[in-house]
């Protein structure tokens, strides 16, 4: 790479150093400057061939997979190609000529002329065809790029002579040459060749856009116009170019991406397109086909896959598994966070691209640095893995990763420009709004169709709670008419069973008993003491139960046995998560103010109670269901206690909140609006115990 800089600064220098001995000499007119500018001129070929040779260096750059430890290419002592050398002996020639008394002037510009333009080209071509070779699409855009506009800048810097034959030209050869420079310059500096390619489109349609608008003045002031009309034709041509400017511009860039970027052009329509059809969207497996197939049209990908997490993991512990593909994408049909956290964890801060990886582990590599090294190749496995070239996150609203989307091109590296991989980014945010919606109308249409299974059962519950008890009063007569040994046994399951579906058939009408109007104050304390004394005994030894009542509390207009039926909802919920071992603390507290979501205004306050235990924590899935009627983890649950809780607290005005951790425990915290003030020796700001604590927070 030095020596590609060391060629750019001298051709740069010579080129610099050609224009000032020109100008001098047009502005002097002795004849060393003239020889100097000829000399220059001989020069001038002989470096941008040794440039332009030099840039696109020969075979493919050395992929650097994660196993390549050694250090990159090592430059071996090779022979100038003969191009060169016979370069090198025409300079010489040219350079007697030049030098020599023989000064017959059209015979030496001509000669020079040749011999510039003839360098020149060849150097061009020699870039042509090695950038033609390269398997980066994007160094061959470059490259393609560089040759155009030095093909142009060469072409215009030699019709910048046609002087001395008569054709007077406008100076655009010079304007070309520090273009081509300055797009030289940054090829150069460029690590990164795709920023490279970006700031080529920018500034190609940057100077295309300057020429018309040059044109545009050329004809007005000097076509159209004399001498004396100049100012009101150049008023003119700013009228025109003002008109013209926007419409113009957008041409031009719509153009330029047409011809020289014509496959971010393909893909930049196809996800347009994409993203109209997914608007009306809402099924995760339809969405899946239209991404796929729409990504495979363009034909700007031959591998795509799109995971999607697997819902029903816990937190923690979440997995993506394989929605759908196209190519020969993976084999991998199940990404777990776990095994995959490098990868993911990365993912969340952008889009990760292989090749990219790639670059980072060569420079660590290169530094020496094996610490950095070591995460960046798993990251490189990882994404190889998933056949990826790159990789962006489908993330939800609030963050959480909901999906990974992976493209690859396996005909070239560096397949994806920065905006393409923007435009992908784009694309999955739509992905993640579409993944959202569908968890929304899936939730919905769950919810539709408890309620109706709700209501049915309560209906059914009805019919089955009289031959219930007919079945429950004949079996009992039987048990009494001191049948034979086997028939007792079979008498005791008849009831025993004939219990438990009476429990189940009165939880079902609980749920559905329509809210009782006329309620007493109650204290809650006592409910909870009463409930805790039947519960107690029933319980093993290894659940520890602390109950802390708060001395003083308002009442509560709430049915003192629905209340009781709550707190054994709670307690026997928390001893069963527990598995039989561990703590249970129940608590009664007063809580001055409400929280700003509080469906109703507190005026006196409100009594809170709070049963938390150390079990293993509530996740996520089931945490969304809670409450719903039926829903239970438990082999012989009816999933209605929390149903009827919440039925039982929202019915007294109250609200049901729960808490939890994987892993640590969970609380849950009823909230019941107070009917009369605290009694005023134990008001909250004479000193009671949960004085200072802020009452909107929740319990740990
Ligand atoms: P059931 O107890 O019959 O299953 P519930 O409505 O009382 O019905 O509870 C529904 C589900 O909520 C339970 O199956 C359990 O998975 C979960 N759950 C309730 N309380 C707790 C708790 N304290 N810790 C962990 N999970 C709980």
């Amino acid at each position: 790479m030095r020596q590609v800089q060391a060629l750019f600064a001298g051709f740069a220098l010579t080129v610099a150093l050609w224009y000032l001995t020109q100008a001098l000499f047009a502005f002097y007119g002795f004849t060393s400057w003239e020889r100097a500018t000829a000399m220059l001129a001989v020069l001038m070929p002989q470096l941008a061939l040794r440039l332009f040779t030099a840039i696109v260096p020969r075979g493919d750059p050395s992929p650097v997979g994660p196993a390549a430890d050694a250090p990159p290419s090592t430059t071996k002592v090779k022979q100038p190609p003969p191009v060169l050398r016979i370069a090198g002996f025409l300079g010489l020639a040219m350079s007697a000529l030049v030098l020599s008394p023989y000064q017959h002037h059209d015979v030496v510009r001509v000669a020079l002329f040749v011999y510039v333009g003839g360098l020149t080209s060849t150097g061009l071509w020699a870039l042509y065809s090695a950038g033609r070779a390269s398997t980066s699409r994007a160094v061959r855009a470059r490259v393609r790029f560089l040759v155009v506009v030095g093909a142009l800048a060469t072409a215009f810097s030699l019709a910048d002579f046609l002087w001395f034959v008569g054709a007077r030209l406008p100076p655009i050869g010079a304007v070309l040459s520090i273009v081509f420079l300055f797009v030289l310059s940054q090829s150069l500096q460029s690590t990164r060749l795709l920023d490279l390619y970006d700031l080529a489109g920018r500034l190609l349609v940057a100077t295309a856009l300057a020429f018309f608008i040059a044109a545009i003045f050329w004809i007005f002031v000097t076509l159209v116009g004399r001498f004396n009309t100049m100012y009101l034709n150049a008023v003119l041509a700013s009228i025109a170019v003002l008109v013209l400017f926007n419409p113009l511009q957008a041409m031009v860039e719509a153009k330029t991406h047409q011809i020289f970027f014509r496959e971010r052009f393909d893909l930049e329509t196809a996800v347009m397109d994409l993203r109209r059809r997914l608007a009306h969207v809402l099924e995760t497996r339809e969405m899946t086909e239209i991404v796929l197939g729409g990504l495979g049209n363009s034909r700007r990908v031959t591998a795509a896959s799109i995971y999607l997490r697997d819902v029903t993991t816990e937190p923690g512990g979440a997995a993506y598994v394989l929605e759908g593909q196209i190519g020969d994408a993976t084999k991998v049909v199940r990404v777990e966070e776990t095994s995959h956290r490098v990868l993911l964890d990365r993912l969340m801060r952008g889009a990760v691209v292989l090749e990219e990886i790639e670059r980072e582990l060569s420079e660590v590599i290169d530094a020496g640095d094996a610490h950095a090294a070591a995460p960046l190749r798993e990251l490189y496995t990882q994404l190889d893995d998933l056949g990826g070239g790159v990789a962006v996150a489908i993330k939800a609203d609030d963050g959480e990763l909901m999906g990974v989307l992976i493209v690859h091109d396996d005909r070239v590296r560096d397949a994806f420009a920065p905006e393409e991989i923007a435009l992908l980014e784009t694309l999955a945010g739509q992905l993640a709004t579409v993944i959202e919606n569908s968890l929304a109308y899936m939730r919905i249409k769950e919810r539709d169709r408890l309620a109706a299974l709700g209501a049915m059962s309560a209906g059914l519950a009805h019919e089955v709670k009289n031959p219930l008890g007919a079945i429950k009063g004949a079996a009992q007569l039987l048990a009494e008419a001191q049948p034979r040994k086997a028939d007792e046994e079979f008498v005791g399951i008849i009831l025993e069973e004939v219990d438990r579906l009476d429990r189940v058939v009165s939880s079902i009408l609980d749920y559905a008993r329509p809210r009782s109007t006329e309620v007493e104050p109650i204290d809650v304390n006592a409910a909870v003491r009463r409930t805790m004394q039947i519960l107690a005994p029933s319980h093993h030894d290894q659940v520890n139960i602390s109950i802390d009542l708060a001395d003083e509390l308002p009442q509560v207009r709430i049915d003192p046995e629905q209340l009781r039926q709550v707190v054994m909802n709670l307690v026997t919920n928390a001893v069963q998560a527990m598995g039989g071992s561990g703590r249970i603390a129940v608590a009664t507290a007063y809580r001055r103010t409400a929280r700003a979501t509080w469906p109703v205004t507190l005026a006196n306050g409100a009594v809170e109670l709070r049963v938390a235990d150390t079990g293993p924590g509530i996740s996520t899935k089931v945490l969304k269901n809670l409450f719903i009627p039926f829903f239970t983890t438990k082999p012989t649950g009816t999933g209605l206690g929390l149903a009827i809780s919440q039925r039982i607290v929202q019915n007294a005005g109250g609200t049901i909140d729960v808490q939890t951790t994987a892993g640590v425990g969970t609380t849950f915290t009823v909230v019941l609006p107070a009917v009369g003030p605290l009694p005023v020796t134990t008001r909250p700001d004479q000193g009671r115990p949960d004085q200072g604590r802020p009452d909107d927070r929740e319990v740990a």
